[in-house]
């Protein structure tokens, strides 16, 4: 196989901001988000999509998507939180391994990329990350 940019990332081969981690699964900061908090969970299972993805594997994302959408939600100060998933180019998928967009929105957002100003990524890292363990 090529080398895969989100297995890397699992890996912490690649450094990323972690928000989560656990057995199957791992969580980090988008690098190019769509609003502050935008999260990708990712099973530590290579697979490109939904499409070949196990069905042991998809279930393993459940618990950490519910603890992540909450956590997500409240860092970012949001009122609701899109979850996504883009299966194949011809839907938007541009990475090919498997993840889910946990996305933050305010009221007349005008969703679009936009950049973390210096630190912001990480403060917003450890929010979600304590929030996490706070829910516990
Ligand atoms: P897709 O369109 O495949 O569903 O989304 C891939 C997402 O991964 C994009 O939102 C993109 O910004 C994000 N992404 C791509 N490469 C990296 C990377 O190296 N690090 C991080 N943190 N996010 C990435
Ligand atoms: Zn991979």
């Amino acid at each position: 196989m090529e080398k895969c940019i989100f297995c890397e990332i699992s890996k912490e081969v690649i450094p990323s901001s972690k928000v989560y981690e656990d057995e199957k699964s791992y969580a980090f900061l988008d690098n190019k988000p769509n609003n502050f908090g935008h999260t990708l969970l990712v099973p530590k299972e290579h697979s490109r999509n939904i499409f070949d993805m196990r069905e042991e594997v998809w279930c393993d994302l459940a618990t950490p998507l519910k603890k992540l959408a909450i956590a997500v939600k409240e860092a970012a100060g949001a009122k609701g939180i899109n979850i996504t998933m883009n299966n194949e180019p011809e839907a938007g998928q541009i990475v090919f391994h498997s993840h889910i967009h946990i996305i933050p929105r305010f009221a007349n957002d005008n969703m679009s990329h936009k950049l973390y100003g210096d630190g912001g990524e990480l403060a917003m890292a450890e929010k979600i990350r304590e929030i996490i363990k706070k829910n516990k």
